[in-house]
């Protein structure tokens, strides 16, 4: 599994700057808008973005891939996608933290090897993100010319087409227009992002709300609340670095009071 986990990075302090910030800080009063058209036109459509990346499902976004899939939700959930849990070290109370006296041994012994075996409380962000595997796609960079194996997103075919396309989930619809200050600078690959001097986009405010929502939703009322019929298994990071895998049970332990 690939251990790559920007460009979406949600920490709960990180989340709240940016969304009081915006627009100021980004010059985005007056954002230079391009159209539909010449994104489009801009984007070489090498699908590097949907190799590079884990892409986060919101609840309402599974319905209509599912209802796309021509499938249960629930279907979708277990064989499309995994559970992704992000573990922030953090000393102060707030939104989605809980103290490492409630996560089982084998987590709390995967924090200690990684260094955060002394950390007293983390905030946890659990999400549901798209399954990746490992297929034979072109290399659209070196313009068609050859194949090449590489970790992919579950619904990308091998001539770089989604096969969800009308119901692909809102990251892959903002890219590359969607990171925080200081993160696009890692998209040198992106031509869409070199070509244009367009920052983030109000899209990406709206998203960041939304996503702000969904982790309060999952505070007050559980994550199965929100989930119904979560993916059972998935990875684990510490910060950004995949550390391990988590099953849904140990999550469960790990947020007690919302479960
Ligand atoms: S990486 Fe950039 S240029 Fe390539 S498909 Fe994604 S948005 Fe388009
Ligand atoms: S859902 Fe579609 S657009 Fe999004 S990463 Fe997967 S293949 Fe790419």
């Amino acid at each position: 599994m690939p251990k790559t986990a920007l460009p979406f990075t949600y920490t709960e302090k990180g989340l709240n700057c940016f969304l009081k910030s915006f627009p100021q800080n980004f010059g985005m009063v007056k954002p230079a808008k391009l159209t539909k058209k010449e994104e489009s036109e801009l984007c070489l459509a090498c699908g590097e973005c949907c190799k590079r990346y884990w892409i986060t499902v919101l609840p309402e976004e599974a319905t209509k891939i599912a209802r796309v899939l021509n499938k249960p939700k629930k279907d979708f959930l277990e064989n499309d996608c995994i559970l992704q849990v992000k573990l922030f070290p953090k000393s102060t109370p707030g939104v989605l933290t809980f103290p490492s006296t409630f996560f089982p041994k084998r987590i709390f012994e995967l924090l200690k090897k990684n260094g955060a075996g002394n950390q007293q409380s983390f905030f946890v962000v659990p999400q549901v993100v798209l399954k990746r595997e490992e297929k034979t796609v072109f290399n659209f960079i070196e313009k068609r010319t050859k194949t090449e194996k590489r970790n992919a997103c579950l619904f990308l075919s091998p001539e770089n087409m989604c096969a969800i396309y009308e119901a692909r989930p809102e990251p892959c619809k903002l890219f590359p227009f969607i990171a925080m200050p200081g993160l696009r600078e890692q998209y040198p690959f992106c031509a869409l992002f070199q070509q244009t001097n367009k920052n983030l986009s109000v899209e990406s405010k709206i998203y960041y709300q939304k996503i702000q929502t969904y982790f309060r939703k999952i505070d007050n009322f559980g994550f199965d609340f929100v989930w119904r019929s979560p993916p059972k298994k998935g990875v684990l990071f510490l910060n950004e670095t995949q550390i391990g895998e988590i099953a849904l049970d140990e999550l469960k332990l790990m947020m007690p009071k919302n479960n």
